[in-house]
């Protein structure tokens, strides 16, 4: 499973753009760890430096010195469309208008073929649905090159409407930074304020209000699904892109099970509190007698504080986990997953010897972590092993920006709960349910995107679910009819 990509952008005349593009994408690289890159601008010229890796392999002292202006836009990339190789690093650029123009894109487009056709592009020419957005740009944008307003604007209007998906985007042509959010909002996205309110210094836009926070920017609010967001010398102007049937508020209730930050404010929530009333829900949902509450680290760590807490069963810790492991390669079969699970993860033995513990983690996808983790612990001496899970069962793939594997690789869309706890080899398990996972995340009046748990799907997508056999694309009620859930 691969997470969502980061973007930054920052408007700010007079302050080292580069630098805080830089601290911006460092504070988003748990969304990518494949490429990073920027673009910046300085009125005349569009510079982009992008390459494989970490944010801090990609760039340094050096390279931030030779990029000067007054905008820029980052990004940190995990690939979901398209495979990960340099030519699908962003910013993608075109040099198109009076300097061109730059994006960087989280999410993942479900109509990528028909628009690879509208961009005359021809199939296999490009890999990555972002790549064709900037081409479907490209074209607009030089169809317009002797109109009065040919900046980059004109065509963003003309072709976001027309994409279907998940996108939350950051765009930048010589001197203005746009911001858009898909009209269901599954990718986060925030405008933040660099100076006082009333003397604005500069203005950021950030997958995560972290981003913001580390260059001592103000938040200010979120996008709205379907919003655009215009920012230039003029200051800062929105519109809605798509028509309000076309709308509706659909965040990836995932940001808060796994993906984002534990500093991450979304919807106004924090996410760590979220993560920790998981957990509280969790035991009360499903108690259990033991001698100690673990998790898995470091995702499983708020929501075990909050089972502890609420069970009043002390909490330890039962694994260390290497934190110079930096990128851990998805390999494409089981044992080499494992074996990077086992790199990663070592028990405390003294921790664990004897005891019956709660194991919590935040979600099981194929089950590469918990089995690793189950053996190792067992290994170890652990008693029993009663293994809760702060989100439901993953048995539906995500098509709205993170890669998730077939279906038939999902560990709870081909089991019982029962032949997973024997799979697992666990003395119990339990999931939160979709209405405590809710009631801890504490938006009330908030509907998130769940699809990956119910297979309620709120943009219709291939019906393949990744396996090779068929395609096609139908809506959600005829996927539930055709593939009930489990
Ligand atoms: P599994 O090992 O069952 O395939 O995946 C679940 C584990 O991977 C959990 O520990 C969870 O924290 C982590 N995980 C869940 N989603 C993602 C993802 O999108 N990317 C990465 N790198 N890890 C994930
Ligand atoms: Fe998030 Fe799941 Fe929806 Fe994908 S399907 S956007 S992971 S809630
Ligand atoms: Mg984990």
């Amino acid at each position: 499973m691969k997470e969502a990509c980061g973007v930054f952008g920052v408007f700010a005349p007079g302050r080292a753009v580069a630098q805080l593009t830089f601290d911006g994408i460092y504070a988003l690289q748990h969304r990518g760890q494949e490429s990073a890159g920027m673009a910046v601008s300085d009125g005349q010229t569009i510079t982009v430096v992008k390459d494989m890796g970490l944010v801090a392999t990609v760039f340094d002292e050096r390279t931030l010195s030779g990029l000067h202006g007054h905008l820029a836009i980052g990004h940190t990339r995990y690939s979901t469309h398209g495979s990960s190789d340099w030519n699908n690093a962003q910013p993608a650029y075109r040099p198109v208008g009076r300097a061109g123009f730059a994006l960087g894109h989280n999410g993942n487009l479900t109509e990528t073929e028909s628009l690879i056709k509208r961009a005359g592009m021809l199939p296999g020419m490009t890999a990555s649905d972002s790549d064709v957005v900037a081409s479907l740009l490209a074209s607009e944008f030089s169809e317009r090159g002797n109109e009065e307003r040919a900046e980059l604007a004109g065509a963003i209007e003309a072709v976001i409407p027309d994409l279907a998906g998940a996108f939350s985007f950051v765009l930048m042509d010589a001197d203005h930074l746009y911001g858009v959010r898909d009209p269901h909002g599954f990718r986060p996205l925030c405008l933040g304020r660099l100076g006082a309110e009333d003397a604005p210094e500069g203005w950021v836009l950030a997958s995560e209000s972290p981003a913001l926070d580390v260059i001592g920017a103000a938040f200010v609010r979120e996008l709205s699904p379907g919003e655009l967001v215009t920012i230039g010398a003029e200051g800062v102007s929105s519109r809605q892109l798509f028509d309000t049937d076309e709308v509706a508020d659909r965040l990836c209730i995932f940001e808060f099970v796994y993906f984002a930050r534990p500093d991450t404010r979304l919807h106004g929530v924090e996410v760590h509190g979220a993560r920790r009333r998981m957990g509280e829900l969790l035991a009360r949902q499903a108690p259990v007698e033991a001698d100690m509450v673990m998790a898995v680290p470091d995702s499983g760590v708020p929501a075990a504080e909050g089972y502890a807490r609420a069970s009043n069963i002390p909490y330890g810790q039962g694994l260390v986990k290497n934190r110079y492991i930096g990128r851990t390669f998805i390999d494409p079969d089981h044992q080499a997953r494992m074996n990077a699970v086992r790199r990663k993860l070592n028990p405390l033995r003294d921790n664990i010897e004897g005891k019956r513990l709660v194991v919590v983690d935040d979600s099981i996808v194929r089950s590469t972590t918990v089995r690793s983790v189950v053996k190792m612990l067992r290994e170890a001496g652990g008693a029993e092993v009663h293994l809760r899970i702060s989100s439901p069962p993953f048995a539906w793939p995500c098509f709205y920006g993170i890669d998730t594997p077939r279906r038939s690789e999902l560990l709870a869309a081909n089991m019982s709960l029962e032949e997973i706890r024997r799979h697992l080899d666990v003395d119990s398990i339990a999931y939160i349910s979709l209405e405590n996972l809710k009631e801890a995340i504490g938006a009330p009046g908030v509907d998130f995107c769940d699809a990956c748990l119910t297979g309620n799907y709120p943009v219709p997508v291939p019906v393949s679910f990744g396996d090779p056999e068929d395609d096609g694309a139908i809506g959600s009620a005829a996927l539930q009819a055709a593939l009930p859930g489990v």
